[in-house]
């Protein structure tokens, strides 16, 4: 057993006030003590000046993607050996970030399935390969549906996925895909949703276009990726859809956690993106992009259960272990900075199916702990430069500042 004191401690929901001595013994946390604490006989304590925290979530990643642009795709044709030799340096690069814990909602082959465990890797939560149309979004990952949905669905659990993933509208990662329009209908989707929920499985859905959201939302979808409703005259998020999210506990991962200063190397669009950003009166990727953040403080103001997933791997401004980018956008958008970081770690283990194992400094809890200099509650910036990763009570090594 050891256990460590700081003056700033984030319990996962909370700043514990006057900070905490957290107690683990291998890889499990089994106390955490804000009051004056003498340690049991034996146990050494190390004071740490900064901030404790559970390690980071990232609940929308795809680890067979390199970050650079048109990676996934490429993914979709390289060996097992190459995808593999991907898979292990997104996931070394998640945990040098303070992430200790990623749901993977687009794999190739089943692949990240046998990452789940991996001593010093950040634990997965796997899709494998979503489910799409002929020809439709993430296509060469090998999810095409034909015929009965139910059989697809029934195909993963059988693999044994912790998730199930469903394309419900095209996406900007695969040209010729409609992002306004809808991929299956609400029935489709109904099915899957029915299916997955027989299997105990949770269901996602991937959807831009406003069509796709209302579509996954009647067929009883339990988290939605991207929401970004698309419509022939730009975004439309009503208020009254926001009630229904959260009325219904719908989680909302708007994947952000971009590196803005990347967004410069992004690829010209394609013409169908230009038409639509020109209607919607924005001149750069950028710009919409930052009108996002005003979306978050909607969700909020409207109680949604937002979580932070950055659609890690999609290109350089995505890359792997940028979540922490996602707790300051919340904070922009008006988030208080500890519901930011509850995104971050315990609602979104709750999402990911992991409420009673990770994302809270909590007595039982996996002991996966982030400690960054100075006062987080006060700059989550701190964020972007750990000081020390703790995955399952062991170190990763060499934590990289940024
Ligand atoms: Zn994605």
């Amino acid at each position: 057993m050891h256990a460590i004191r700081a003056p700033h401690v984030f319990d996962g929901t909370r700043f514990l006030t006057g900070g905490a001595t957290v107690l683990l013994d291998g890889d499990r946390i089994v106390d955490v003590n804000s009051g004056p604490w003498d340690p049991p006989e034996g146990v050494e304590v190390t004071d740490y000046g900064g901030t404790i925290l559970p390690g980071l979530i990232d609940c929308h990643t795809h680890l067979v993607a390199d970050a650079t642009f048109g990676g996934l795709e490429r993914a979709g044709a390289m060996s097992d050996h190459e995808v593999e030799s991907v898979i292990t340096q997104s996931l070394t690069a998640h945990a040098s970030a303070g992430v200790t814990t990623v749901r993977d909602l687009g794999d190739r082959g089943y692949l990240t399935l046998g990452f789940r465990e991996r001593p010093g890797l950040p634990r997965v939560v796997a899709a494998g390969p979503p489910m799409t149309t002929p020809g439709g979004h993430c296509h060469f990952l090998g999810g095409v549906v034909e015929g009965d949905p139910g059989v697809a669905v029934a195909e993963r659990a059988e693999r044994g996925v912790d998730v199930v993933k469903v394309m419900a509208s095209g996406g900007f990662a695969t040209p010729g895909t409609d992002q306004l329009g809808a991929q299956f209908t609400s029935e489709e989707l109904a099915a899957m949703v029915d299916h997955a929920h027989n299997a105990g499985l949770p269901i996602v859905a991937h959807a831009h276009s406003l069509l796709g959201i209302r579509n996954a939302l009647a067929a009883g979808v339990d988290g939605i990726e991207h929401f970004t409703a698309l419509t022939l005259d730009g975004p439309q998020i009503d208020d009254q859809l926001l009630e229904e999210m959260a009325r219904r506990a719908i989680y909302v991962d708007l994947t952000m956690g971009n590196d803005r200063s990347l967004h410069a190397l992004m690829p010209e669009p394609p013409p169908q993106f230009r038409a639509l950003a020109a209607r919607l009166g924005f001149t750069t990727f950028d710009e919409f992009y930052v009108s996002r953040i005003s979306v978050l403080g909607r969700l909020r103001k409207h109680g949604v259960a937002v979580i932070t997933g950055v659609d890690s791997g999609m290109g350089p401004p995505k890359r792997h272990g940028n979540v922490w980018r996602t707790v300051g956008e919340m904070v922009d958008g008006g988030y208080p900075v500890a519901d930011a970081l509850a995104a971050a770690t315990s609602v979104a283990a709750e999402a990911c199916g992991l409420g009673a194992e990770t994302g809270r400094l909590v007595k039982g809890f996996s002991a996966d702990l982030l400690l960054v200099d100075g006062d987080v509650s006060e700059d989550v910036s701190l964020l972007s430069k750990p000081r020390e990763v703790l995955l399952r009570g062991e170190k990763v090594k060499a934590p990289k500042p940024d």
